[in-house]
């Protein structure tokens, strides 16, 4: 997908301050940060939402999420994962991605 967003963040041809990356994923911060930790984790292959993940994809990109809560240091005190879909959930980039929030006491309902 040469004009998506995400995608073109793993090519490298827009900004992005990267904190994780491994065979399969990939990790950065978002712009808009709605918590102390607020991280974006992608799958490197173009899957444009959660509605369209299969296979091992799954497996990798929850063990990248771990992985990111760990070096973020918030595996501990408790992180929180969200991926939305479609326009009730105000889906924006339509590349798969998990949003990893922590840092601070989360709010449920998240609204
Ligand atoms: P969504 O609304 O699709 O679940 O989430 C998209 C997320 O991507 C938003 O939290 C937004 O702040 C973030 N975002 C949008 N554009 C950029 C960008 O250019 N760089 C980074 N790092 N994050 C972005
Ligand atoms: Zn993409």
């Amino acid at each position: 997908m040469s004009d998506c967003l995400f995608c073109r963040i793993i090519r490298g041809e827009i900004p992005a301050q990267l904190i994780y990356e491994d065979e399969h994923a990939v990790a950065f911060r978002d712009i808009n940060p709605q918590a102390p930790v607020h991280v974006l984790v992608i799958p490197r292959q173009h899957i444009p939402s959660i509605a369209h993940l299969e296979g091992d994809v799954c497996n990798q990109q929850m063990a990248a999420i771990r992985r990111v809560a760990e070096q973020e240091g918030i595996a501990e005190s408790g992180f929180r994962v969200v991926t939305n879909h479609g326009p009730d959930a105000q889906q924006s980039v339509f590349h798969l991605h998990w949003h990893v929030l922590g840092g601070r006491a989360l709010g449920w309902p998240p609204g």
